[in-house]
């Protein structure tokens, strides 16, 4: 495919550092944990690990699964450490271990895979317990929780396992609910300390409810979108925070009064945005139709092979971000920015 055909994703290293270090002030003394699922929110994992260690001094990341937690594991200097969440089969969890990555456990069946990972390893997992706080998604519930810290402290006093942390993930669908997930948190971490466990992580919240809740925040808060610079559809501007992307299609041919441009549903461009105001050269112009690999939008004089469109992001065209298109079609900005496929090249830039 000719590259001059393809839509672009230009990143800002600069803005991308200015947002993270936004997060971090604002969440002190609460450590960033840097969420970097889905290849770093459609970034890509390798740019963000180098920026966010190297110019914004971040030493804690979350990967999501192993294979993406190795990956950021192997990009990092040794002395930072990464964070996998999901459960994995016993080859992935001994991969972990070897590569010294932290691994959330929040089931029974799982603490067990890990200590026998451990065993064979020889290496002492370094855990972080998940306690179902209302979510039902994943996490041991407070009814099964003495029994799954009971057999956590003794995997800890045989060395299999750390106890480094206590984790879960709010519903946000309400402060009130949230309240209570915090409140039932508290307990499990204070159980665990009576247990004999010394937990030092202890992180339950994302960007809105570590951004807007600072009476929620533990000594970890995990943070993805807002360090991307995505706020939360329908929520507030945030103050020091800006989309790190823009993407880009060029103009490919201009046919009387329709454009085409190098952008289409294969790119991960949803068509459900056909209709919306997409910034060109001479302002704002309609996407009429969304096809495969090419769109058209409604033409402005001068309109010319080789001019660039503004579909969303910061540039001097254009006025939407991923969150105001998300909006536009229900969903959220990451929504948006992840399903863009590899199609769309990215540009790092400053
Ligand atoms: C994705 C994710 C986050 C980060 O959420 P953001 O809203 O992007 O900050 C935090 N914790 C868990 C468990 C997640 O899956």
């Amino acid at each position: 495919m000719d590259e001059m055909n393809q839509p672009v994703l230009r990143i800002s290293r600069t803005q991308l550092i200015k947002n993270i270090t936004a997060v971090q002030n604002r969440l002190a003394p609460s450590t960033l944990m840097l969420i970097m699922k889905d290849d770093a929110y459609g970034h890509g994992i390798d740019m963000v690990a180098d920026v966010a260690q190297r110019q914004a001094g971040v030493s804690l990341f979350g990967g999501y699964d192993i294979a993406t937690s190795l990956q950021i594991r192997s990009r990092v200097e040794p002395s930072s450490r990464v964070f996998a969440w999901a459960t994995s089969d016993s080859d992935e969890v001994e991969q972990a271990l070897r590569a010294g990555v932290d691994l959330g456990v929040g089931t029974l069946p799982y603490l067990h895979r890990v200590i026998a990972a451990a065993s064979i390893t020889g290496v002492t997992a370094k855990v972080h317990l998940k306690i179902d706080t209302g979510l039902r998604r994943n996490g041991v519930r407070s009814e099964d929780w003495p029994e799954f810290v009971a057999q956590a402290i003794a995997a800890q006093h045989a060395g299999s396992i750390e106890i480094a942390g206590v984790w879960s993930h709010l519903a946000e669908a309400s402060d009130a609910d949230d309240d209570l997930a915090a409140e039932e948190f508290r307990a499990a971490v204070e159980m665990l300390r009576r247990a004999g466990a010394h937990p030092t992580d202890l992180h339950l919240t994302a960007s809105a409810a570590s951004w807007w809740r600072p009476e929620l925040r533990g000594s970890v808060s995990r943070v993805g979108a807002f360090c991307y610079g995505i706020r939360s559809a329908d929520g507030p501007e945030l103050e020091g925070i800006r989309p790190i992307a823009a993407l880009t299609a060029p103009v490919i041919g201009v046919d009387g009064d329709r454009a085409v441009i190098g952008i289409g549903a294969f790119d991960g461009l949803p068509s459900t945005l056909s209709g919306i105001e997409i910034g060109t050269t001479a302002g704002n112009r309609q996407l009429q139709r969304i096809g495969v690999t090419t769109s058209e939008l409604a033409a402005w004089p001068g309109a010319t092979v080789g001019d660039d469109v503004w579909i969303f992001g910061p540039g001097h065209h254009g006025e939407h971000s991923a969150t105001t298109l998300a909006e536009s079609i229900d969903t959220v900005g990451e929504e948006i920015i992840t399903r863009l496929t590899s199609r769309v090249r990215r540009v790092i830039g400053d």
